[in-house]
C-alpha cells in the first residue's frame, strides 16, 4: 500500500490518498481540540491510543454486523479505511444526560435517559455544529430520508453492542457521536470511535474517563483513555 498525498487535515486526524482509489490512510495525530477548535493541545501518545482503540472497537462493530469504513491498522498511528462520500450529519445517542443536553434543557447531569435519545447535528465548525432534524437534512440535501433511517438504525445498533462492551469493563457509555458515509451506494460507519467522541464514566464512582477531562481541564486525559483500553483488554503498542 503506497501512501500518496494529504487529502485533508482535520483537528485530530489527517487523511492521505493511496495507490488504490477506494482506500485512504487515516493518521491519528496527538492534537486535541475542543470548543470548535478554540482549545487546542498536543497530548503525548494520544494518536497511538486512539488509533489502537478505534481499531479494536471497529472490529467489534463489524463482528456485530455493522458495516464500517475500517480495513486494518497499518502502524501505531495509521489505519487503512474505505474512501466514502461523507454525510455531513453527526448522529448522537445519549443514555445518560450530560454535555449540551444538560445546558440546553436544564436537566440534571447523570439523569438516566429512558429510552435513550437520538439527535442530529450538522457538521459545521463555523456554525458550532447546530442541532438539525430530518426535515432540514432532507430539504438542504445533507442526507436522504432513507439514509437517515439507516443511520439511526445503525447508531442504535452500535449502542446495543457498546453499552454491553463497556459495562463488562465497569464503565457507563453516557453518550457518543457517530459519522457515516456512502461507499458503493451503502451507508457505512466512518470517522472513529474513541474517548474523543464519546462520554465514558466509571460505573461505580462516575469518574469521567473521556475527552471531558480535557474540556474541563481535569488532567490525566491520556491516562484515562489508557485505563478505558486496559479495562477492555486492549494492548497498546507504545
Ligand atoms: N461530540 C463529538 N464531536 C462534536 C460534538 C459532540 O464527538 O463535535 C460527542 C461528545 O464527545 C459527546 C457527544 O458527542 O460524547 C454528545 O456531545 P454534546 O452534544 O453533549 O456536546 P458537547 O458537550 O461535547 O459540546
Amino acid at each position: 500500500m503506497e501512501k500518496r498525498q494529504e487529502l485533508y487535515a482535520g483537528k485530530a486526524k489527517s487523511v492521505y490518498t493511496t495507490d488504490d482509489p477506494d482506500l485512504l490512510i487515516m493518521h491519528f495525530r496527538d492534537d486535541t481540540s475542543a470548543f470548535d477548535g478554540k482549545k487546542k493541545e498536543s497530548l503525548a501518545r494520544k494518536g497511538c491510543v486512539n488509533n489502537v482503540f478505534n481499531a479494536f472497537i471497529m472490529a467489534r462493530l463489524e463482528d456485530a454486523g455493522i458495516p464500517t469504513h475500517f480495513e486494518k491498522r497499518l502502524s501505531d498511528t495509521e489505519s487503512l479505511v474505505k474512501r466514502m462520500d461523507m454525510i455531513p450529519v453527526e448522529c448522537v445517542i445519549r443514555n445518560v444526560a450530560a454535555g449540551s443536553l444538560v445546558k440546553r434543557l436544564g436537566v440534571e447531569e447523570g439523569m438516566a435517559l429512558t429510552p435513550p435519545t437520538f439527535e442530529l447535528f450538522l457538521k459545521n465548525d463555523e456554525k458550532s455544529d447546530p442541532m438539525i432534524n430530518e426535515s432540514l437534512a432532507e430539504t438542504f440535501g445533507w442526507a436522504t430520508p432513507e439514509q437517515l433511517t439507516r443511520m439511526k438504525a445503525l447508531t442504535f445498533k452500535v449502542n446495543h453492542v457498546l453499552k454491553q462492551l463497556f459495562a463488562e469493563g465497569d464503565m457507563l457509555l453516557v453518550d457518543y457521536k457517530l459519522e457515516f458515509g456512502i461507499f458503493k451506494g451503502q451507508v457505512i460507519l466512518g470517522d472513529e470511535f474513541s474517548p474523543d467522541g464519546c462520554r465514558l464514566w466509571d460505573a461505580n464512582t462516575r469518574e469521567k474517563m473521556d475527552k471531558d477531562r480535557f474540556r474541563q481541564g481535569l488532567g490525566g486525559v491520556i491516562e484515562a483513555y489508557e485505563e478505558v483500553g486496559r479495562r477492555l483488554g486492549i494492548q497498546f503498542t507504545h
